[in-house]
């Protein structure tokens, strides 16, 4: 199947049977976030987890307050890439940790941004850390956490029949606006925005929203009031790669971003 068709219709009786109960019904579980299924079943309900992992999993903890860090950042921007024409699976976020979301058939892809080179980009190409990228580097992975979500080219994307040359151009054009859009609100917020992940569904009529999440979790930041290397990240890197302060470093950037008005 192509991952671009919209996702079959559902028989809320059948898929949704605590319809009288409408968050009670997991409909998946991943590493930061479960999907419930509510009452209507066009729309999930997504709880933000506190559960951190990295490295595929191979290293586990729990950052304090992430999930509402995460749920917090994501709907502001989220907010924000709306007001600027990109179209997102955000409805409401009913609790401090849960978001209300479109049902949307998630393209089976990572879209990574790259605006200056670190994390793997460095350990497998052996440019250095901090190499400004212009223009920015678009980059597609196969989610996949078996086969070590592994970088995809164009034509392997094409021959796995997970996007036409037409639908990669899609994802890059809507990746590359979200990154303006990004850059220029972090800049404002004195933050770099390094790098990030993004993923996308498609909807019940086969428009491509962006979905998942955008937080520390997923985007490396860069403190501009900071030089040195390390006291500088105020992302998931600081988990990643033990620099201490992962909690305050967290609501620090949910803090800036909340203070600029979308
Ligand atoms: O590890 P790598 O350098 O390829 O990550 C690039 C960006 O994508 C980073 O901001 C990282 O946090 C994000 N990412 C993610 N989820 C993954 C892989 C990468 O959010 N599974």
């Amino acid at each position: 199947m192509n991952a671009f068709e919209p996702p079959a219709a559902e028989n809320p009786a059948a898929e949704n049977p605590a319809a009288e109960n409408p968050v009670a019904q997991k409909r998946y579980e991943g590493k930061a976030k479960i999907l419930y299924a509510t009452d209507d079943p066009e729309v999930l309900l997504t709880y933000f987890k506190d559960d951190a992992t990295a490295f595929n999993a191979q290293k586990r903890g729990t950052i304090s307050g992430k999930g509402e860090v995460n749920c917090a950042m994501s709907q502001h921007l989220f907010r924000l890439l709306e007001a600027q024409g990109v179209p997102t699976h955000l409805i409401d976020c009913p609790t401090s940790n849960t978001m209300r979301v479109r049902r949307v058939s998630i393209v089976p892809l990572e879209v990574v941004v790259r605006n200056i080179a670190a994390g793997s980009l460095c350990q497998q190409t052996g440019l250095e850390l901090g190499t400004p990228l212009s223009p920015p580097l678009v980059e597609f992975y196969l989610k996949n956490d078996a086969l070590g979500d592994p970088l995809l080219t164009e034509d392997r994307l094409r021959v796995m029949g997970l996007a036409t040359p037409d639908q990669v151009q899609q994802l890059r054009e809507m990746a590359l606006r979200v990154n303006q859009v990004l850059s220029e609100f972090f800049n404002q917020c004195g933050i770099t925005l390094v790098d990030f992940k993004l993923e996308f569904g498609v909807d019940g009529t086969g428009k491509l929203l962006l979905a998942d999440e955008i937080s520390p979790d997923t985007c490396r930041l860069w403190n501009q009031a900071e030089s040195d290397p390390n006291r500088r990240v105020m992302d998931k890197d600081r988990f990643r790669r033990d620099l201490g302060d992962v909690e305050a470093a967290y609501q620090q950037v949910l803090q800036r971003v909340l203070a600029q008005s979308v």
